[in-house]
This record gives structure tokens, sequence and C-alpha cells, in this order.
């Protein structure tokens, strides 16, 4: 075992730091892979050494996908495949939890319980004041995982970067166990539109890959994703994120006091035509305080109807997800990876929002470079 920086143990429930390196991970240039002990080394070995495997026979050679292949009867629409998952990651009992993180299916029963009500939370300036504290933390966290996308990386790391940055901060990582999601943040690569599960397949080279991070801080989830490109991206995978971007920061544009909240989907559908590509309809923003999918439900595509006008205190994600070809999604087995129907690429930004008396606070900006994407530093 060779020794490694300050880490923590990647055993599942083992929070002690990380002292060792595997050695094997090392020579086959594998991310992450750091153990406290041989102990924890050793008791983890079974499932630790799949990840060699995966490794030594590339993303494409001949042993995939014969070696792993959980749907055999599955049609996919592209050509991404799913990896195998490490073991279920935990969080210090020390940090507080939402109600469905302990529910034995992932229930968020204080949501369903408001689910009837249409209304939409004004929040009190405490409760303002806890938004900005976890959204800035969230933004934290996906700086973090910005650090960690290249080539080579697997989605699976980029979960462990995103697992331990919400541990430092205090925070419990919203997606874990939601409705049973297995993982700490969804990363959708090329044509998965949203909800992808961190698997242990390396990222590779023009690959576009969306993390998505939700972290829970005392009561309150702040919520935001960023497309990042991976290595050498054609011109027409970076137009798409690019306009992707672009929806984005037209609908924010557009956030005051007395705007209704269908006009949003009007606007991203509007930008999204004039360059060809299409909306997805499937998946909406939505509000966004001590729950963290909550009223209003915010379609991206024009015509909407959805009800509401945005006033002073209200908090909500936009979030549009633009295709390349066909807006329609489908479902892989797992029930949550949406892909295009078509296979072709689609992208992703978002943000959490406030509304105040004169326009809009994006809780979840980029502190550095006056607020741009990660993928415009690359351009
Ligand atoms: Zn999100
Ligand atoms: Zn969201």
């Amino acid at each position: 075992m060779a020794s490694a920086a300050s880490r923590v143990c990647e055993s599942p429930g083992c929070n002690e730091i990380a002292k060792l390196q595997c050695p094997t991970c090392v020579k086959l240039g594998i991310q992450g892979s750091y153990f406290c002990s041989q102990e924890c080394f050793k008791g983890n070995w079974k499932d630790h050494k799949v990840l060699h495997k995966i490794a030594s026979k590339g993303v494409e050679g001949p042993g995939y996908p014969d070696q792993y292949d959980p749907w055999p009867h599955q049609k996919f629409t592209g050509k991404l495949r799913p990896f195998p998952q490490t073991p279920a990651r935990c969080v210090p009992s020390h940090i507080p939890r939402p109600d469905y993180a302990t529910h034995p299916t992932g229930l968020p029963v204080s949501e369903q319980q408001v689910k009837q009500v249409a209304q939409i939370k004004t929040l009190s300036d405490e409760e303002i004041e806890g938004m900005r504290v976890a959204c800035k933390l969230g933004r934290e966290v996906l700086d973090e995982a910005a650090k960690v996308v290249d080539v080579g990386v697997t989605t699976d790391e980029i979960d462990r970067v995103v697992h331990e940055a919400c541990i430092e901060r205090d925070c419990y990582p919203s997606p874990l166990n939601y409705y049973q999601f297995p993982r700490s943040c969804c990363t959708s690569v090329n044509e998965v539109i949203c909800h992808g599960i961190p698997d242990l397949r390396p990222l590779a080279n023009g690959d576009i890959c969306n993390v998505d991070v939700t972290v829970y801080h005392r009561n309150f989830h702040g919520d935001l994703n960023e497309t990042f490109l991976v290595g050498d991206v054609s011109p027409a995978a970076k137009k798409l994120v690019q306009v992707t971007w672009e929806c984005l920061d037209k609908a924010i544009n557009i956030v005051r006091p007395g705007e209704k909240y269908r006009e949003i989907g009007n606007v991203i559908q509007k930008h999204a035509q004039a360059h060809g590509f299409s909306v997805v309809r499937s998946y909406c923003g939505h509000g966004i305080h001590q729950l963290f999918h909550t009223a209003p439900s915010i379609p991206h595509y024009a015509k909407n109807k959805a009800v509401g006008v945005m006033k002073a205190g209200h908090c909500f994600t936009i979030e549009p997800m633009i295709s390349q070809g066909t807006w329609r999604d489908e479902l892989w087995p797992d029930k949550w990876t949406a892909v295009t129907a078509d296979g072709m690429l689609s992208a992703q930004f978002e943000h959490t929002l406030l509304v105040t008396d004169t326009g809009v606070e994006i809780l979840t900006a980029r502190a550095q470079r006056n607020g741009q994407p990660y993928f415009l530093d690359k351009l």
C-alpha cells in the first residue's frame, strides 16, 4: 500500500483518515481507492477488486458488456451502458438528516403531506438566511466535484468526492436514499438527461457529464448542477452545452415579483428552438427550502400551464434539460436513469433562486469568475 494524503477511508461506514492507497489502483491509474488500514482494505477486497478488472478491460474492451450485463434484454437508445456500483456510503450520525434518509423505502413523508396543497411558501428572513447558507455549501461541494472531472475518472469517484465534501461541511447529501436513490449525487453522461447513477464507468475523452448536487444543512436544501466537458469535446456537443447554459441564464433574467411561473418555459424553448434543440418535458424545476422538491412545479417548455406568480421570498430551481434531437425520454430498468429516446446528447444547468423585492438572487452562484460555469473556462 502506497501512502496518501489525508482522505477518508473508503470502506463503508468507516470514517477514519485514510493513509493507504491500493497499489493495483495506482498502477492502473484508478483515482481514489484510499483506506485507513490493511484490515479495511482486506475487508473490502471482494468489492474492491471489481474496479481492477474493469479498469484493465478498458471502457469498451471485448470483455464488456459480457462481463457486466444486468439487463440482457434492454434495448439501449445510445452507446452508454451501466457499470457496476460500489457499496453504499454512510453519513456519520452526528450530521442531521431529512426524514427520507432513515425511511425504509426512502419516502419523503413531509413532502407528501403537503402535496395536495399547491401553495407556494414565502420564506421568512430567517429561512432565507438558512437557504443562503445551504446553497453556498452546495456550491462549494459542486466546486470540489469540478476539480476531479476528467478523462479516466469514474463517476463513482465523483460521487465519493461529493459525499466527503458534504460531510466535511456538516451537510447530508440530499439525493442519498431519496425514494431510495442509491448515491450522493447524480452524474448524467452524454444521452443521459438526468438522474444518472454514479458507477465504475471511467469518463471518456469527448464525454459531457452533468453533476447534480443537493445538500441538506440545518433543515434547508440547496440544489445546483452543471454540465462539464471531458477532454476534447466535439463542437456540436459544446454548442449544446453553451445553448443550455444560455437557456438557464435567460430564464433567470425574467425572475422578479409579479412574473408568472409559466413564462420561464416560453423563454427557454424559444432559445433552444432557435438553435435547433428540443426541451425535455418530463422533468421540471421545483420549489425548494425545508423540502427538497415542492410547489411550484416549473416546466421548461413553452405554453405550459404552470400556476402561480413570483413573489419576494419564493425559492425555486430552474434546471432546463436541452436535447440535440427528440425531447422524448426513456427510463433505464434501474428506474432512475432518464435517457433521450434517440440516444442523442442532452445537457443541463441548474441554480437555486430567491425572488427578491427587486428581482432575483442566485443562491448557488459560483463565487469565482463572475459566476460563469466551468465549461466556459475551457472554451
Ligand atoms: Zn439538482
Ligand atoms: Zn433540482
